[in-house]
């Protein structure tokens, strides 16, 4: 059976999408990826980057690399959640609709070691 590409509701073989209304997020989905991935990229390298130096200086300047480990925690937190962009298999897979939550997921996941880092900074 077919599914809608954007929710992931089962239609018939001649239609792409279940709804108008899918069919123009959908569409939103796609501008936006086309414009800003390139910019998603780039801020994503710098923040994962960002991140692992942070991690790695704590070891000897815990307020410091804490500091730039969390900043860029909240980067990327912050990224995923205004450009949740999908790898293509995840949009095969499960419709854009839920691969842009699983994206913003991911996002939460960053908070979360935000949290424990700031964690470490006051109770190490
Ligand atoms: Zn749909």
């Amino acid at each position: 059976m077919k599914k809608c590409e954007y929710c992931g509701k089962e239609i018939s073989y001649h239609e792409i999408y279940c709804s108008d209304e899918c069919q123009r997020m959908a569409n939103r989905h796609y501008d936006r990826t086309s414009k800003f991935l390139r910019l998603f990229y780039s801020f994503s390298m710098v923040g994962l980057i960002g991140l692992t130096i942070g991690l790695f200086l704590m070891s000897f300047a815990r307020f410091m690399g804490g500091g730039l480990a969390i900043g860029c925690c909240l980067l990327l937190a912050v990224l995923l959640f205004l450009l949740p962009m999908p790898t293509q298999g995840m949009i095969r897979k499960r419709g854009i609709k839920k691969a842009e939550f699983i994206s913003r997921m991911v996002g939460f996941g960053f908070i979360a070691i935000a949290l424990l880092v700031a964690g470490l900074m006051i109770w190490l």
